[in-house]
């Protein structure tokens, strides 16, 4: 089983920790080793910390599935987006096919979480199978 956390929690989590140690200096949200003094130690006291959390069941999983799931509700649509997609969703291929195939739609075209993606040219938007059971669909 996976760490409910990732590389990015733990060096949320060490930065936060130096922050209190050096509260008048910001190594900035890469922490660039040579601003920050003893990084390695950080880091390991920051997985600490986490692994202490995840023993304890207090951090939820990581949501690490590699599909975009789309949801058609009655008052519009929204991708989920794996993970590797989050730090810049407004270059991701599937959003922006989204974006031009649904702009235009009159309603959803049905209702429920399906598996999507974009095709090679982003220009558009496939729709696969269907991922939350039925009676689950508002
Ligand atoms: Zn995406």
């Amino acid at each position: 089983m996976s760490k409910p956390y990732t590389d990015a929690d733990v060096q949320l989590v060490a930065r936060a920790i130096f922050m209190d140690d050096y509260p008048d200096s910001d190594p900035g949200p890469a922490m660039a080793q040579s601003q920050m003094p003893g990084l390695h130690e950080y880091v390991q006291n920051a997985r600490a910390v986490l692994d202490a959390l995840a023993a304890a069941s207090r951090l939820a999983p990581v949501d690490d599935d590699p599909r975009h799931i789309i949801e058609f509700r009655p008052d519009g649509w929204t991708i989920k987006h794996p993970l590797a997609c989050r730090p810049n969703l407004f270059a991701c291929r599937v959003n922006r096919a989204a974006e031009r195939d649904l702009a235009n739609i009159d309603g959803p075209p049905y209702l429920g979480q399906y598996e999507c993606s974009a095709n090679d040219l982003g220009d558009r938007l496939h729709i696969g199978d269907r991922v939350d059971p039925p009676e689950v669909a508002r």
